[in-house]
């Protein structure tokens, strides 16, 4: 869940010029959060947490994509393979996001991050793990298709991770599953995805994080290597549910 006014206050006390976009947004939704309660204050009726929560998702989900869509940041969308951004999409209100590296051709097409073969096969995983697919968050590092799915620059993945934090720092997960070399690589440098994989690791001190390998890795394996590796991801992934379901027992991903 975001943060509380009074914890930015005390974080920000006196540095104002450091509040953030994700701040903004989080202080916006406080004050949404407390006209709300105002009001049903005043009408005398009782506070509703659905409800709220209905406002608080649908709050941070415009903002995320007024946010994408605003950006310039990069050469990527003046390419010719360009169609659209892909923001992240999904329950921001989950202990659980999966931060991918870029989309890809069908991404690119209809808008929306995972849904070519490879997001296919992560929704299967996660299905087949009782987890439905918009109660988590899945997003990617970058959100322009790079022309024939090259690795994404370092110039770009600079230049859009002020959107992959602003979407950590708002929704503010339990666990993030990274999926591959470009999203563990985001996390912490200079890492292997091969070496580190299944080993846990954490973002600003604060989240933990399982890297695993991109489901499209998954898609490129034969024979004893592909058992090998689809074994690997499925250990990964159920090691960070776990994990989440611990951190937040309360949450349903039904
Ligand atoms: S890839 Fe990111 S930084 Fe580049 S234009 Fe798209 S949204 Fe902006």
């Amino acid at each position: 869940m975001p943060l509380t006014v009074d914890e930015l206050k005390q974080f920000f006390g006196g540095r104002e010029e450091e509040i953030t976009c994700d701040i903004q947004i989080l202080f916006e939704l406080e004050s949404l959060i407390a006209n709300y309660e105002k009001e049903l204050k005043l009408n005398h009726i009782e506070r509703n947490d659905e409800l709220l929560n209905k406002i608080k998702e649908e709050f941070l989900i415009k903002r995320i994509k007024e946010k994408v869509e605003n950006c310039r940041g990069c050469g990527l969308i003046y390419a010719d393979c360009h169609t659209q951004k892909v923001p992240g999409e999904g329950c921001t209100l989950a202990p659980l996001m999966l931060i991918g590296e870029a989309p890809g051709y069908e991404e690119d097409l209809m808008g929306r991050p995972f849904v070519g073969k490879a997001g296919q096969l992560l929704t299967r995983i996660l299905n087949k793990l009782g987890i439905n697919r918009e109660k988590v968050y899945i997003t990617n590092i970058i959100k322009c298709r790079p022309p024939n799915n090259r690795d994404p620059l370092k110039k770009e993945i600079t230049a859009c991770s002020e959107i992959i934090e602003m979407e950590i720092a708002v929704i503010n997960p339990k666990v993030i599953i990274t999926l591959g070399s470009t999203a563990l690589n985001f996390i912490k440098g200079d890492s292997s995805i091969i070496r580190d994989r299944g080993k846990w690791i954490v973002y600003r001190n604060k989240i933990p994080v399982m890297p695993t390998f991109h489901p499209s890795y998954i898609l490129r394996q034969h024979g004893t290597s592909e058992a090998r590796v689809k074994w690997q991801v499925w250990e990964d992934f159920q090691n960070a549910i776990d994990k989440a379901r611990e951190l937040a027992p309360d949450y349903s991903y039904k």
